[in-house]
């Protein structure tokens, strides 16, 4: 199995270091992830996110590399009196090219609302940086039946006024809140019928024949032995990584078990 690359959708994964890796441990897994990427499949978008102190080292070590460097969020505002936030305008400024919006973590930790992550992803696309929107519902939620509206409210909420050719340019990443960093991952099944009812969503906004080519990546424990079979499903075009990107060997082995060329 694996993701058999399509000329409708190329798969990109992602690595989400979230609280790790200052600028000398993202040197150090960047060095050691170069060489290893001529093993590595050559249809896949590969992206690097790492947190912002540690984004002007990786655009520089990678600046002629095929290897993507994200943000893991932002302000929606340009500038002025909010300690402690960084603008879209400063993250193109130093060459980041996508942007993670609306993580469980930011959501739930730090009250994201469907609207704020809405006006960060228009944000993200008035100056041309490509947000990564993650959606998820939790347990609790699931448990209940809701998982439909869950889902279709964060979408509908956060592509907002998003037009058709931006949304082309994002991408969508499921991921349950109860599979993120708990080891439990969705079953393929579970993950294949949440990005087809995602992908249903994006429809009803955007017509097929858009929603065809926008990205849904799965998100929540993937790791190198369970890659393959996860992206191998229909709708899931890429994974959002997070504990098992933080090595760049076991980073890359999922890389190679996820995309088969
Ligand atoms: C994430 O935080 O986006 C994530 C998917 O984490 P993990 O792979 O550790 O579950």
């Amino acid at each position: 199995m694996g993701y058999a690359a399509t000329d409708m959708r190329k798969p990109i994964i992602a690595a989400n270091w979230k609280l790790n890796k200052g600028p000398s441990d993202t040197e150090d897994f960047i060095k050691s992830f170069e060489n290893k990427l001529a093993d590595l499949p050559k249809g896949v978008d590969i992206v690097l996110a790492p947190p912002f102190v540690s984004l002007p080292k990786a655009t520089e070590l990678l600046a002629h590399s095929k290897v993507r460097v994200s943000a893991q969020n932002m302000s929606e505002k340009d500038n002025g009196a909010y300690t402690g936030e960084v603008s879209a305008f400063m993250l193109k400024e130093i060459f980041v090219n996508y942007v993670i919006l609306g993580h469980s973590e930011r959501r739930a930790i730090y009250g994201e609302s469907d609207e704020m992550i809405n006006a960060k992803i228009l944000k993200a696309h008035e100056v041309e940086l490509k947000p990564i929107f993650c959606i998820g519902e939790t347990l609790q939620e699931r448990e209940d039946g809701k998982l439909e509206d869950v889902l279709r409210t964060q979408i509908t909420g956060g592509l907002k006024n998003v037009t058709e050719k931006q949304a082309l340019d994002t991408v969508v990443a499921y991921e349950p809140v109860w599979a993120i960093g708990t080891g439990v991952t969705a079953s393929p099944k579970q993950a294949q019928d949440a990005h087809e009812f995602v992908r249903s969503v994006l429809t009803d906004l955007y017509g097929v024949s858009v929603s065809e080519k926008i990205r849904i990546q799965y998100g929540g424990s993937v790791k190198a032995d369970n890659a393959a079979e996860l992206l191998g499903q229909k709708d899931i075009d890429g994974a959002l990584v997070g504990g098992a990107s933080l090595e760049a060997s076991s980073f890359a082995e999922l890389i190679k078990n996820g995309v088969v060329e």
